[in-house]
């Protein structure tokens, strides 16, 4: 259940207790007869329009003349019986016993309230399509037929080969087991976020008619101590009678983290994970259970749990190039009607870094676009659109800056765009906007790589420092001092430093040694890392110089750079206040008439 599912049941609920205490207070009223005063009660006696009465303890039920029935409370009233008597009265003694009605009046209400709250998680379980297993609160997902195949998942072509063989073992487990090789238990998916490692899993299980079985390891970690090792025994013993089958643990990371590690220990993810590795040890792949899991920060997991026999096979579901990102654009362009001229081709090579959730957010984002304009098929203008709102946050149009503001972020970003282009060898410029975007970007500069890239040499970063340090240099150049805007140009400036001198050995002073331990690789990079530095204080300070060296020596460069063009600096940035936007090629063109 996600979160707006289980929300929406609690509305149910409290919906339902409403109904029940109408119920409870208005029930009574329409079965029992009408209650009446004493001294009425007395009255009709003496004019004799009551025909019978039985007397309980604390309550007189009786019928008048004409069969209505009442109530009224008892008095001690020593002339009652003789009054009735004189009246030939019928009079019964009862004992009271309200056992039934209080038992009725609790039963029902209670049975009533249970009945609509299972009625509502069936119907909320059935649509999902999951079947939720074990008490109503369980996290363990199962999915009878995933109905995603391979056909769904492209641009990993790798990780599908290496997945194949599970595939060909969950079909027919009798014909491993009969030949005894050795099937991995455990598969460790690692890749960024929304790559593709939870559909790559569903894949699995779709292709092979298997069970699917899934948890997410974040959620174990509010749970109370001992209930996530239980849940981790159920959904094993579950996955066991339904074998073959695949179960996977989305987020391994949340509740793999290595013991001991963090400001506290945290007692109830210890013992999840070593129940997690307990039923790992515990049964044998030949069942046909396979076991597969999902992280983006396989460095943090508990050694134990890579160890042989748990998960041991890794397979790498890294961003897509851009032949990949062409084939899960072809996906998801399955679900939307494309114009003639529209050409994924174009919106693959001008995505780079975009993983595959990035790509199906992109069409969609086009769709609703094309619907917005009223058009039938979805064309290249929406399709560029959409990849421009996803790199950079949605459009802002109604962000009201004042004029001054404006010029200084027209002349900050044509400052970007010069020293761009007077590097040679940047990527190319492909448009300058002083439209805000997003809540940080009062404009942008956006440069398209020409390919994907996987290294970079010391002057290319130097060069992109130089670029983002641009903006500021050009704000200096014409107002002669700096202003806020530059934050997030800085801020990358520094990580670039940083990454260069602690972890790619480029700087002559300290040598080629990485200062960091356990840094991902470039593009698997996710976050920084948060082991505490082991280089002396001395280094530490020269870390720091080497850096202010770098974008200090970059910053200069930008200067100068911008220093040389200020005429076109001034011309180009009163055209982008006027057009608010300007491509690369109209900048060069500008460039040229100058
Ligand atoms: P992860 O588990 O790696 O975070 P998901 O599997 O949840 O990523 O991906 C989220 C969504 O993005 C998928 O449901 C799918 O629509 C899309 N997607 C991601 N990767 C791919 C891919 N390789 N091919 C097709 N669609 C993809
Ligand atoms: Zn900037």
């Amino acid at each position: 259940m996600d979160p707006k599912q289980r929300q929406f049941s609690i509305w149910y609920m409290f919906i339902a207790l409403w109904g029940l205490m109408l119920i409870q207070m208005f029930l009574p009223s329409f079965f029992n007869p009408t209650e009446i005063p004493y001294s009425e009660f007395k009255e009709a006696v003496a004019a004799g329009t009551v025909t019978e009465v039985s007397v309980s303890t604390h309550v007189i039920h009786g019928k008048m003349k004409d069969d209505k029935n009442f109530n009224t409370i008892r008095i001690e009233d020593p002339d009652l019986l003789r009054n009735l008597a004189q009246r030939q009265i019928k009079v019964t003694g009862v004992i009271e016993s309200t056992l039934i009605r209080d038992l009725l009046s609790w039963i029902v209400p209670i049975a009533l309230f249970f009945g609509v709250w299972w009625f509502l998680l069936r119907r909320m379980g059935q649509s999902q399509g999951f079947m939720t297993v074990g008490q109503s609160k369980a996290k363990i997902y199962m999915d009878k037929e995933t109905k995603v195949t391979f056909a769904d998942v492209a641009g990993v072509d790798e990780a599908k080969q290496e997945l194949e063989e599970v595939i060909e073992f969950l079909k027919t487990p009798e014909k491993f087991s009969r030949l005894g090789g050795k099937i991995p238990k455990g598969i460790l998916l690692v890749g960024p976020p929304g790559t593709g490692k939870t559909l790559l899993a569903k894949a699995v299980a779709g292709e092979a008619s298997v069970p699917f079985f899934s948890i997410s390891g974040s959620e174990f970690v509010e749970m109370f101590v001992g209930v996530g090792a239980a849940r981790v025994r159920d959904l094993f013993e579950q996955a066991k009678g339904k074998a073959p089958c695949i179960i996977f643990i989305d987020e391994l990371d949340a509740l793999g983290k290595a013991r001991g590690v963090g400001p506290m220990a945290h007692e109830e993810r210890e013992q999840t994970l070593n129940q997690l590795l307990v039923e790992m040890d515990g049964f044998d792949s030949r069942v046909g259970v396979i076991l597969m899991a999902a992280t983006n920060r396989p460095e943090i997991l508990d050694p134990a749990l890579l160890r042989a026999g748990r998960f041991d096979r890794h397979v790498l579901v890294d961003r897509p190039d851009k032949p990949g990102r062409l084939a899960i654009l072809k996906v998801h362009a399955r679900n939307i009607i494309l114009g003639n001229q529209a050409d994924l081709e174009t919106i693959a090579a001008m995505t780079p870094g975009f993983v595959g959730a990035d790509l199906a957010n992109l069409l969609n984002e086009a769709a609703l676009l094309a619907v917005r304009r009223g058009k039938d098929t979805v064309g290249m203008a929406e399709l560029q659109e959409a990849v421009e709102r996803v790199v950079a946050g949605l459009e802002k149009r109604n962000r009201v800056l004042n004029k001054m503001e404006k010029e200084r972020v027209a002349h900050h970003e044509v400052g970007h765009a010069l020293v761009a282009l007077a590097i040679p060898g940047m990527d190319a410029v492909h448009k300058i906007s002083i439209i805000p975007r997003g809540i940080a970007a009062l404009g942008y500069t956006m440069q398209l790589p020409t390919e994907d890239r996987f290294l970079m040499t010391y002057s290319e970063l130097k060069n992109k420092i130089a670029v983002l340090l641009g903006g500021r240099a050009a704000e200096e150049v014409i107002y002669g001092e700096v202003s806020t805007g530059a934050q997030d140009d800085l801020r990358k400036a520094t990580d670039i430093a940083k990454s260069m001198i602690k972890v790619y050995g480029m700087s002559e002073k300290l040598g080629q040694v990485s200062l960091e331990r356990d840094r991902q690789p470039l593009f698997l990079q996710t976050m920084p890392s948060q082991t505490p530095a082991d280089y002396s204080e001395q280094t530490s300070r020269e870390i720091d110089c080497e850096i202010r060296e770098l974008i200090d020596e970059q910053y200069a460069r930008a200067r100068g750079l911008i220093k040389t063009q200020e005429p076109l600096l001034r011309n180009a940035a009163q055209v982008l206040l006027g057009k608010e936007t300007i491509t690369g090629e109209e900048l060069k063109a500008l460039a040229a008439s100058l």
